[in-house]
């Protein structure tokens, strides 16, 4: 693990925690009067900082150690505590690979630090030739690769992954947001192979908890702790725990609402393909098409006076929108509209 401390920032490396109350006796029960609660009302106590209850099931349920294991204020939290532990403002950047999730960029802004974009192929791949250059640049601090990717859908290339994690110096993030929809297997596995890597997990989407904000980080307990130990002490709400830990308890919905996520995006793409206007539909493995039509920013507004809201994702790759699955009933109408548009002939 040597490696990796010598990536940590100095000042992140010798950091003394904050210590609360609750963590410092830690008794479950008896009379508190340690953290200046209020002894009145339902929400008066501190919620669990370090979610023993909730690490609990989903380490049992990703076959992992609790060490391996950080919960933090939606993935997004993670995202950003990362490029705080390891990336330095005047030298180190973060790569990315375009197009893809936003939040990275954004977060290293916030950070103020650099961005290298690395743009996939035309199959939302990486390049051969980019891997070359990752290798060989001095600067780069940590790579984020989503897979399944977001906006495009589909999964990067496990060999080309696998290169990176072995021969990149530096951090390698997997944000597999989407992978439940996936038929892809997780990275979560590797974890104990490679010192170097992260995979951010989420509770969002498959999950449908995206208004609980929870996402996961697994990796080795070295970067997991430098993970808790910057975090907010409370960072997950008490009753985002308590809620999250009922939802996960019921993995049947959890499937059946996945199959019927999966069904509906079949279903979507037939009926797409059936469109005039539609001139492809990306292959995806996550719970949203990508597609590219003539005059998206037409069809995207003509929705939009419809009071139905797609992503308009023209001005990251051009005439392309972004549908994320809903219900059947809410699929129907989305068609509908669209037929009409269609047939009214307003995008030519
Ligand atoms: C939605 C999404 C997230 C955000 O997850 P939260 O846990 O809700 O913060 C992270 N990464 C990708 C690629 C996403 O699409």
């Amino acid at each position: 693990m040597e490696r990796i401390e010598k990536l940590i920032n100095p000042h992140i490396l010798s950091l003394q925690a904050y210590s609360s109350a609750r963590s410092e006796s830690n008794l479950k029960e008896g009379i508190f009067l340690d953290a200046n609660e209020n002894p009145f009302g339902n929400f008066n106590r501190y919620p669990d900082g370090n979610q023993n209850e909730l690490k609990n099931i989903l380490s049992k349920q990703l076959n992992i150690s609790k060490s391996n294991l950080f919960l933090g204020n939606g993935s997004d939290e993670a995202i950003d505590l990362l490029i705080r532990i390891f990336c330095n403002q005047k030298e180190d950047k973060i790569g990315i690979f375009s197009p893809t999730y936003g939040m990275y960029q954004v977060s290293a802004a916030i950070n103020n630090v650099d961005i290298e974009e690395y743009y996939l192929n035309e199959n939302f791949e990486i390049l051969e030739e980019t891997l070359k250059e990752i290798i060989s640049n001095k600067n780069l601090k940590i790579l984020f690769i989503c897979s399944p990717n977001n906006p495009t859908g589909n999964c990067i290339k496990e060999s080309k992954i696998d290169f990176l994690l072995e021969n990149f110096k530096g951090i390698v993030v997997v944000d597999e947001a989407y992978i439940d929809f996936s038929s892809k297997d997780s990275f979560v596995k590797k974890v104990e192979k490679f010192q170097n890597l992260v995979v951010l997990q989420t509770l969002s989407k498959s999950w449908g908890m995206a208004g609980l904000r929870i996402g996961l980080a697994v990796s080795n307990p070295l970067i997991i702790s430098f993970l808790n130990k910057i975090k907010p002490p409370y960072n997950i709400s008490l009753e985002s725990q308590k809620k999250a830990i009922e939802i996960l308890k019921n993995k049947k919905v959890f499937e059946k609402n996945i199959n019927k996520i999966l069904n509906q995006k079949e279903e979507l793409k037939k009926e797409l393909s059936g469109l005039s206007f539609v001139e492809k539909i990306f292959p995806s493995e996550a719970n949203f098409l990508l597609i590219k039509c003539k005059n998206s920013e037409k069809i995207y507004q003509e929705l939009i006076e419809n009071k139905i809201i797609i992503r308009n994702r023209n001005s990251q790759i051009k005439d392309c929108l972004r549908i994320s699955i809903g219900t059947k009933q809410e699929n129907k109408i989305l068609i509908q509209k669209l037929k009409e548009i269609d047939e009214k002939g307003i995008v030519y």
